[in-house]
């Protein structure tokens, strides 16, 4: 091929060797089709190097929309709402139903927007949506109408998801009004998807350091086997890695190992004997590898004499009015700096001299060395 000066010669002797490897169908006619597209380079009379050669074909074969395998016949069919139209399919699937992007955000028209649409249609003949058609209400109306073509296409399963998350930041998702519609015309229920079996408003009491501890919080994600006898917790952040794999840090890091407890107890009434197997941390900032933190059950049962004299330290703090605020590494990532003020670190020094406080610094600055940066909830 490096042999030919010309974009023709070259397309030629490459789709030769083509033709020689691999086995002529459907889809090797388009990958033909697109390399052949670039002999017309050479009416510009600039001669291919073999790099620019190269790269051209890896542009056009990557702006070919090249199906693999055959309508219904082998593997499924991903395309957009309109390009499914009317086209019934065994399952239908349809993934990322969030507000504002299912249906996308609709804008009006730059220089005419609707209500000026509308009074002039009316001046005009008198009706509302005619001869200006209107541009934001008739896209929702379109949105709507090619929602309800898909949903009608799916002949025996309809699959309708949306994140709960934003990957990336980590924000919550909010899922689309069609979703909610949809599932309520389906099911006759209205579903709060915020809610689960499991869910509830109170307080969870733990037995904990020989008193009640009433845990109030929200587990991000909660994954359970198909047989309901095991599950694992996720807590997403969106900050920087944080914590140590079945660690207390000196009564720092007790997210984890309280939502093990917590999910625990609540599954139970669901699913006798579960095993709640870990909690972790997904830090949806990381490379994959390094993404999680765990705690694992087994752990926190080998180390329920520490959870224990922790809560014990923390809860006495408490009871005794001295639970002070540690300043440390972590304000500067801290959502209540603002509250905390300037003086917390005066206050700090004052308290800290209380012989009341000492087992709780004390319990504290036995991790104070492990630093890392703190993590947004
Ligand atoms: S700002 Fe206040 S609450 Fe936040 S970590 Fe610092 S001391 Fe604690």
């Amino acid at each position: 091929m490096e042999e030919s000066n010309t974009w023709d010669g070259k397309v030629a002797t490459l789709l030769n060797a083509f033709e020689s490897f691999i086995e002529q169908d459907a889809e090797s006619l388009l990958v033909k089709q697109a390399v052949r597209k670039l002999s017309e380079l050479d009416a510009t009379g600039i001669p291919p190097s073999q790099a620019d050669f190269t790269r051209w074909v890896e542009e056009v074969l990557q702006d070919e929309v090249i199906p693999a395998g055959r309508f219904q016949r082998n593997g499924p069919t991903v395309v957009n709402l309109m390009a499914a139209r009317g086209v019934p399919f065994k399952i239908v699937i349809i993934p990322g139903m969030v507000e504002k992007s299912f249906p996308p955000l609709i804008g009006q028209d730059a220089i005419l927007l609707d209500q000026e649409r509308k009074v002039l249609n009316r001046v005009l003949g008198g009706k509302e949506k005619e001869p200006l058609p209107l541009k934001a209400e008739g896209r929702l109306e379109e949105e709507r109408l090619l929602f309800r073509l898909a949903i009608g296409a799916a002949r025996e399963k309809l699959i309708l998801s949306f994140p709960r998350i934003e990957i990336g930041t980590g924000r919550e998702r909010l899922p689309s009004s069609f979703l909610l519609a949809a599932v309520k015309a389906l099911t006759g229920k209205s579903i709060d998807f915020q809610e689960s079996e499991i869910s509830t408003e109170e307080p969870v009491p733990l037995k904990l350091a020989g008193q009640t501890v009433n845990l109030r919080g929200r587990i991000d994600r909660i994954d359970l086997t198909k047989d309901g006898k095991k599950a694992r917790v996720r807590d997403y952040k969106s900050g920087n890695k944080l914590g140590k794999e079945n660690d207390f840090q000196g009564g720092r890091t007790l997210q984890l190992p309280l939502y093990l407890l917590a999910a625990k107890q609540l599954l139970e009434n669901l699913h006798r004997g579960i095993q709640v197997e870990s909690a972790e941390y997904y830090f949806l900032k990381e490379k994959k590898k390094s993404r999680h933190i765990k705690f694992d059950f087994s752990a926190l049962e080998a180390k329920e004499t520490e959870l224990q004299e922790i809560l014990k330290t923390i809860a006495g703090s408490i009871e005794e009015g001295v639970f002070i605020a540690a300043p440390d590494y972590q304000c500067d990532y801290c959502d209540f700096e603002m509250i905390c003020g300037n003086w917390t670190p005066m206050l700090f020094d004052r308290k800290a001299k209380d012989p009341r406080v000492k087992r709780y610094l004390e319990m504290r600055t036995g991790e104070k060395e492990d630093t890392g940066e703190e993590s947004e909830g």
